[in-house]
């Protein structure tokens, strides 16, 4: 077996990769914060990280991964006092709907889902363990920071500059910037607006809630053990969510808290950062309105290296519907074909290595995506000459298999043709309530909007009919 090699955020620079055990890649990934659907960003970040553990199970070796719900945060108690729900009102319908946007891009299951709110007990052993060890304090405002002072190890991950740690002075909300390294908040003291929306709890400092940093070192400790074989996130986490993760967690148990860390890179739309704050989202609802398969997307985000910018812009998924389009025939053709040549045996042979060698180095999967087009090129001329040979024609199924299992690449029509009518029959029934409370330019607007998406609508006594142009 090849080393798999892979860039580690904590060296900058690419490693021989192995589980601490040689079995199981224990590997934990920060997940949704759930108070807006997953927008695309998001989604190339989950990307990323499926490709990274099909990546290693190819290698051989068995995958334990976490992919926490952020359910309690900043953001979601924001929202939640907005709507005048709790915060579980407003982050249970996400989560529903993440996993089906999950599934719609094909995203492997993770082996757990855990819920921040479930780990409450387990956030506060952490904190009392950093105050016994003398790096958390309470402070007058009722809430406990860590002091990055009494942690030297502070800033390795991000390599921030000692000058710009700032000990002493502190932060109180989760997102901060390098120029703000200061004591941040482990668990925050009970703000009204807390208690109205379910968003506190008891704990020896009062009631409180937990900060966003504790919640990932607890669930990842928790669930995984003290030391993980592997951390991911987007390249956004590194300054300062990881910082403090990895500050909290060795801290209080002494010992490493990841072997190796690795960072995606952004998706960008048009060159702009993409966030759910922004207000230029794309997410899954988007692609389902438009036709474009969770297949296209993975074609679309597999063609650039995790560790380089992408960009959304213009006909960048158009191009990828038509390319897997190309795969999908390729798939039929080969289901159908009688026989296979030497030539086509010979092409697999090479796919296999070619995939291989791509993705065990540092996860190249633009290099495996193109080792699958080359092949196609190839096989499909040799499909051309005819053959009989059964056991060419089985090996080039087998590998095409292997390859697609990982890529997934060969779109589901029927799929996305039933996930375009949901959305049809939705618009639908907004279109009827809006009609309803006599809001006719809502009602017509959707209509419209229908319309451009080739939807032709018929009125009648007993309800509306439509059709697909
Ligand atoms: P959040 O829901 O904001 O906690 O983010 C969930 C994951 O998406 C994290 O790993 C982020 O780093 C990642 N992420 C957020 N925005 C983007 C983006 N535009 N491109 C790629 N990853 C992103
Ligand atoms: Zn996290």
């Amino acid at each position: 077996m090849p080393e798999f090699r892979l860039y580690n955020t904590m060296s900058r620079s690419v490693e021989p990769f192995a589980p601490a055990d040689g079995e199981t890649v224990r590997l934990y990934t920060c997940g949704p914060t759930v108070y807006n659907p997953a927008h695309l960003g998001n989604f190339r970040t989950f990307l990323f990280e499926d490709l990274l553990r099909r990546a290693l199970r190819l290698r051989g070796w068995k995958v334990e991964q976490v992919m926490n719900l952020t359910d309690v945060d900043d953001k979601i108690i924001k929202r939640a006092s907005e709507q005048g729900k709790s915060i579980r009102e407003v982050t249970d319908p996400v989560v529903t709907i993440f996993h089906e946007d999950r599934k719609y891009l094909r995203i492997e299951d993770a082996e757990h889902y855990p819920r921040a709110t479930a780990y409450i007990a387990e956030m506060i052993q952490l904190v009392e363990r950093l105050i016994a060890n003398g790096v958390a304090y309470l402070a007058d405002d009722g809430s406990v920071y860590f002091a990055i002072g009494k942690f030297p190890a502070y800033g390795r991950l991000s390599r921030l500059d000692t000058r710009e740690i700032q000990s002493g002075a502190r932060v109180a909300q989760d997102d901060y910037s390098k120029e703000n390294a200061q004591d941040f908040a482990l668990w925050k003291a009970a703000k009204p607006e807390d208690e109205a929306c379910g968003a506190a709890w008891d704990s020896p400092w009062g009631r409180g809630r937990p900060g966003w940093h504790l919640e990932c070192s607890a669930m990842a400790m928790s669930i995984l053990g003290e030391t993980l074989d592997l951390h991911a996130g987007g390249i956004d986490l590194v300054f300062p969510h990881h910082e403090d993760e990895i500050a909290q967690s060795e801290a209080a148990t002494g010992k490493p808290f990841a072997r190796c860390w690795s960072h995606g890179e952004f998706l960008l739309t048009d060159g702009a950062k993409m966030a759910k704050r922004v207000g230029n989202v794309q997410n899954v609802a988007d692609l389902r309105a438009n036709g474009v398969s969770g297949a296209a997307v993975r074609h679309f985000v597999y063609s650039t290296h995790y560790r380089k910018q992408l960009n959304l812009a213009g006909e960048a998924l158009e191009g990828s519907m038509e390319a897997v389009r190309r795969v999908a025939d390729f798939a039929e053709r080969l289901k159908d074909a009688r026989g296979g040549t030497r030539g086509l045996e010979d092409a697999a042979d090479h796919l296999e290595n070619e995939v291989r060698n791509a993705l065990f180095d540092d996860l190249n999967a633009p290099g495996a995506v193109a080792a699958l087009f080359d092949f196609i090129r190839a096989a499909n001329k040799e499909l051309d000459a005819g053959g009989s040979d059964a056991g060419a024609l089985s090996r080039a199924r087998e590998v095409f298999a292997m390859v697609d299992g990982i890529f997934e690449l060969v779109p589901d029509r029927v799929n996305a043709d039933a996930a375009f009518a949901q959305w049809v029959e939705q618009q639908l029934e907004e279109r009827k309530q809006a009609r309803a409370r006599r809001d006719f330019a809502a009602a017509d607007a959707i209509r419209k909007g229908l319309e451009e998406k080739g939807v032709v609508i018929e009125d009648s006594a007993v309800g509306t009919k439509w059709k697909a142009r």
